[in-house]
């Protein structure tokens, strides 16, 4: 693997995006250089060897992107965590609060298994909130959280506090 891709300089920033104040962190960049996407499996891939994980959780959208080669390379099962109304069978969903309103997760209760080592994965960890609903669905239908794996970390918005008791990993990380 390249040991040290600069991925900060593929991932755009921008201002105002999706509301005034916001600066959005557009993973895109990545996703169109291919020694950047693959630095990003690998080392997410390297992060993952060697743990007592069943399965990897993917959270909609932009999670998918990166869980899914991490998943095949491990060999482990993939779990979608989606929007409501996206999946077809039977569902456990979990609701939780924004800076303004709420938001809602969701799983198939087929992939649930009981007693199974999950690692959760995003694109970007900001406050946690995703995060942390998904892991609470997971946790309360007898599954076990076995860490958070994500490309981009804001750590200024609180994400270590909110998810604390499980090991946090993420790529790059801005302040
Ligand atoms: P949170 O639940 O606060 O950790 O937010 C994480 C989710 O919101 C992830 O799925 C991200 O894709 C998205 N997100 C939050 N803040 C940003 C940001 N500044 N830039 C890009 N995506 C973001």
């Amino acid at each position: 693997m390249d040991t040290n891709y600069d991925l900060d300089s593929v991932i755009r920033k921008v201002p105002d995006f999706p509301k005034q104040g916001v600066l959005y962190y557009d993973i895109t960049g990545i996703l169109a250089v291919p020694e950047a996407f693959r630095y990003c499996i690998d080392r997410l891939e390297a992060l993952s060897r060697g743990r007592n994980i069943d399965a990897i959780a993917a959270i909609e959208a932009r999670g998918f992107v990166f869980a899914a080669p991490l998943a095949e390379r491990l060999s482990l099962p993939l779990i979608l965590v989606r929007k409501p109304g996206k999946l077809p069978n039977k569902t456990y969903k979990k609701r939780f609060d924004l800076e303004y309103g709420s938001d809602m997760v969701c799983v198939q209760e087929v992939d649930i298994v009981p007693g199974t080592n999950v690692l959760l994965v995003d694109d970007l960890i900001a406050t946690g909130g995703t995060l942390q609903a998904a892991a609470a669905m997971f946790k309360e239908h007898g599954a076990h959280v076995e860490g958070f794996l994500g490309v981009i970390g804001l750590p200024f918005l609180d994400y270590e506090k909110n998810l604390e008791g499980h090991p946090v990993d993420v790529l790059q990380v801005y302040h």
